[in-house]
């Protein structure tokens, strides 16, 4: 089976045809901005679906990735910080429509967890927590190799974690989230850019990060951290300020957990989003089946992961 995995971000959407063991077969990008709200979200969707099928060939089902908050069984995306006119719209319904295959939604950072965990599928960890640090920073939450989204999806919010209640005020409104301090836009906002970021404000952006991931390992005590995001990509200096910070404040017996570089790339997200519609795709009851079927609650979506 073949997926269109959609990856909508605040600069692009990425689009890429994917096989059920993650491999891209295909790839179309359409530039974004804020101002890309839902009619012309499902434009550059339908464009982007359009070359692919040209190019690549046809797709059984197609799963996005959206920056923010989704429902995901409802297949709701709910809001977005990184894009405006976004309130309550049931994408995956109006995308299944316009591409005549089902679809599913879900946050972005829980898609690239999927493909994360795909590149893991040798030695599954179990419990994984994967954080995003890119503009913001996202979490997702892994349990027994499963999403685990939350009671109303927001599961992983580690971005919106207080570090200091004194610090500057984030984007949610409230003061000192770790997004103000360790993220993409924080480091930006110090000295104009990560890539040339000096040592001093590396090491405070990577101690807060340490910090929050210290709270997150006393709470869920995960077998495995990932660090994934554009931030990531400045390497094993920064993982290691973040891993020491994280292993001296957490209560020793949940230090010890490893944390690494996300194995999976540029692509993660499109790729995890296509993953998720295939695995909705094969592991779902039948359609038609009535009100049920169609809000997908438990009993009738089969495979897909409850939301615990
Ligand atoms: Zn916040």
């Amino acid at each position: 089976m073949r997926a269109l995995g959609l990856d909508l971000g605040g600069s692009k959407l990425l689009a890429c045809v994917v096989d059920g063991d993650g491999t891209v077969l295909g790839r179309a990008i359409r530039p974004t901005g804020r101002a890309t709200g839902p009619e012309e979200a499902r434009r550059l969707v339908m464009a982007a679906a359009a070359e692919l099928r040209e190019t690549t060939g046809p797709f059984d089902a197609a799963g996005l990735g959206f920056p923010g908050e989704v429902d995901f069984r409802a297949g709701v995306a709910r809001a977005s910080i990184m894009l405006d006119g976004w309130r309550d719209v049931p994408l995956a319904d109006q995308l299944a429509r316009a591409l005549d295959v089902r679809c599913v939604v879900d946050n972005d950072v829980n898609a690239a967890a999927v493909a994360e965990l795909k590149c893991r599928e040798a030695e599954p960890p179990g419990s994984m927590l994967f954080v995003a640090v890119g503009t913001g920073i996202g979490g997702a939450i892994v349990i027994d190799n499963r999403l685990w989204r939350g009671h109303t999806g927001i599961a992983g919010e580690i971005g919106n974690m207080t570090i200091d209640r004194e610090g500057l005020v984030c984007w949610c409104g409230r003061r000192g989230c770790l997004n103000t301090l360790a993220s993409g836009a924080a480091m930006e906002q110090r000295r104009g850019g990560a890539e040339s970021l000096p040592e001093q404000a590396l090491h405070e952006a990577a101690t807060a990060l340490g910090i929050g991931l210290a709270n997150a390992l006393n709470l869920l005590n995960p077998a495995l951290v990932v660090l994934g995001g554009g931030v990531a990509r400045l390497g094993p200096r920064w993982l290691e300020a973040v891993a020491a910070t994280a292993r001296s404040e957490a209560f020793p017996a949940a230090g010890p957990c490893p944390i690494e570089l996300a194995r999976a790339g540029y692509d993660a997200g499109a790729i995890g989003a296509a993953l998720l519609a295939i695995e909705a795709t094969t592991t779902a009851a039948p359609p038609a089946r009535g009100a049920a079927a169609a809000t997908g609650t438990r009993t009738t979506s089969g495979g897909l992961p409850p939301a615990r």
